[in-house]
Formats: structure tokens, C-alpha cells, sequence
């Protein structure tokens, strides 16, 4: 799990224990209301626990006390037990106790709302609900055809299924349009999603205007999404070439964002439909540090 999102899942834990530890002391006063025979027992309880503890304090003989006290528990629980009495807190997750881990490792519930997270901070328009089943490439003779069929693979099995020991940081697909660069960008999207993997799916226009945005101190939902931009897991870049090109913006915050992400070691995947020279053209020699056989998969299509 990525730390992006921890104080948003505190915050969350935290106001649920509180409501569970309120609830249940309502609950509670509510009971003792109704069972004062109950109440009683407990105030004596409470006196007699007192007294042994002074007494043993004073290194007297507490025998007497500790027989009554262990009777008087026995009544307790036989008259809970009878009247059916629920003194438990109310947990939203009665496995964790709203605590989101056990022994250490997150709970079913909070890797349940950390996929939910996930899933709000995924993309800036719905990511098409393309999947790697959905992937029928597989049937066609045509080169271009068996090239992004291979690229499914690749991504599905090798990347995707094996994310964090995957060797490859970049991912630059070019080809034109039609072929399926954003079907696979799709089913890699929706595929790291399913596997609780932070991605971050937008198009190049999407993101110049949360770059811009963040460039010009606006506050929108796109200026929000700036750090996600650095801190998901995969970065998925569609349509390259497409966006405009804003002076001290667009080549700028690329470019830094990309760096930023490939010296953390995260990845970052780019469909475009510009070849390599028109890549350069665009965006200059810089570019194809990126594009690295070392840290890089780039695949030019058709
Ligand atoms: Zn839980």
C-alpha cells in the first residue's frame, strides 16, 4: 500500500473507533438503566476489587475477598447470560476492531477501502472496461495484429502478474491509431487495479491541464491530482502527442515528472501514435533517455 492515501485511512480508523466506543457506552448506560440488579452487582464488584487490591497492597490475607469476588463474577455472567445482555462494542469490522491491521498485516476491510481509494484517484474520465480476457488479438495472421497480441502477453504476464520484481520502468508503445494501444492500456489498468497496484490512467491532454493547473495555483480537481501523478505505482500516459504544447509547462513538468518517476523506480507506461523521429521532433533528443532498452520497454507497432 502506498503512504499517498495512510492519513486519509487514519482519519478514517480513528473516527470509527471513536463512533464504536461511543455507541457501545451508550449501549452500555442503557442496559445498566434497565438492569439495575445488574448495576448493583457491578458497584459491588467494583468495591470488592478495590478492597483486594488494598488488602493485598498491605500484604494481608485477601482469601475471603477473592472467594466473594470470584462468585459475584460467576452471577455476572450467569445474569448476562440469562437476560441475553450484549456488552461488546459495535465494530464496523468486528475482525480488526476498526483497527485496519492484525498482527501487523491490513485486514480484509481496509485493503477493501484502500481498492475503493484506489479506484477514485484511478483516472480523470472512466477508464474503458477493456481486460486482458477481453484481448482477441490472438486470432489474426496480420503483423501489427501479432505484435500488440505479444504486447498483451508481455504486459499481462510479465508485467502486470509479476509488478514489483517486473526489471522495466517505461513502457512506450507507438503505433497507429486503431490497433488496440488503448485497449492494452486499459486492461493494464483495470488488471493492477484488481491486484491493489496504484494507477493512475489519463490521457496526455488530461494531464497537461492537472500540470497546468498546478502551474498556475488553481484549485481544481485537477491541481489535486498533481501528486498522484508522482506517487502511483503506474502511470498510464494515452495519446501522446495529442496535448497542447504550453511554454514552461507542457516539456517541463513532463519531463520532470518522468524523471521523478523513473529515479523512484516507478513505472510509467505511453501509448502514442507518434514514431520515434516525431517523438523527438516534439519533445527533443531528452526523450529518448526515457525510451532506454535499460530501464525501458518501447515497442513501435505496425
Ligand atoms: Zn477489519
Amino acid at each position: 500500500m502506498i503512504k499517498f492515501f495512510s492519513q486519509k485511512l487514519d482519519i478514517l480508523y480513528s473516527s470509527r473507533r471513536a463512533i464504536a466506543k461511543e455507541n457501545s457506552r451508550n449501549s452500555n448506560r442503557k442496559i445498566l438503566a434497565a438492569h439495575t440488579t445488574l448495576a448493583d452487582m457491578l458497584k459491588e464488584k467494583k468495591a470488592l476489587e478495590l478492597e483486594l487490591a488494598r488488602k493485598k497492597a498491605r500484604r494481608e490475607s485477601a482469601e475471603d475477598d477473592e472467594t466473594s469476588l470470584s462468585a459475584l463474577n460467576g452471577k455476572i455472567a450467569d445474569y448476562v447470560k440469562t437476560n441475553s445482555l450484549n456488552f461488546a462494542a459495535k465494530y464496523s469490522c468486528p475482525i480488526c476492531k476498526d483497527e485496519g491491521y492484525i498482527n501487523g498485516n491490513p485486514c480484509k476491510c481496509l485493503l477493501e477501502e484502500y481498492n475503493t481509494l484506489l479506484r477514485q484517484y484511478a483516472s480523470v474520465s472512466p477508464i474503458p472496461k477493456f481486460t486482458f480476457a477481453d484481448n482477441s488479438y490472438a486470432s489474426s495472421e496480420r503483423p501489427e495484429i501479432l505484435a500488440i497480441n505479444k504486447l498483451f502477453n508481455i504486459m499481462e504476464k510479465k508485467v502486470c502478474d509479476n509488478f514489483q520484481n517486473c526489471k522495466w520502468s517505461n513502457f512506450i508503445f507507438s503505433g497507429a491509431s486503431g490497433i488496440g494501444k488503448t485497449s492494452l492500456a486499459a486492461a493494464v489498468a483495470n488488471d493492477l487495479l484488481e491486484k491493489n497496484i496504484s494507477v493512475f490512467y489519463v490521457t496526455a491532454f488530461e494531464l497537461i491541464n492537472v500540470f497546468l493547473d498546478k502551474h498556475t495555483n488553481k484549485q481544481s480537481a485537477m491541481s489535486k491530482l498533481f501528486d498522484y501523478v508522482s506517487n502511483c505505482e503506474m502511470l498510464i500516459i494515452d495519446n501522446l502527442g495529442s496535448e497542447p504544447i504550453y511554454k514552461n509547462v507542457t516539456l517541463e513538468y513532463l519531463f520532470s515528472t518522468l524523471e521523478k518517476r523513473l529515479a523512484d523506480k516507478k513505472k510509467t507506461m505511453i501509448c502514442t501514435q507518434l514514431g520515434a523521429q516525431a517523438l523527438i521532433n516534439r519533445y527533443g533528443e531528452s526523450f529518448l533517455k526515457f525510451a532506454d532498452k535499460k530501464h525501458s520497454l518501447s515497442v513501435i507497432l505496425g
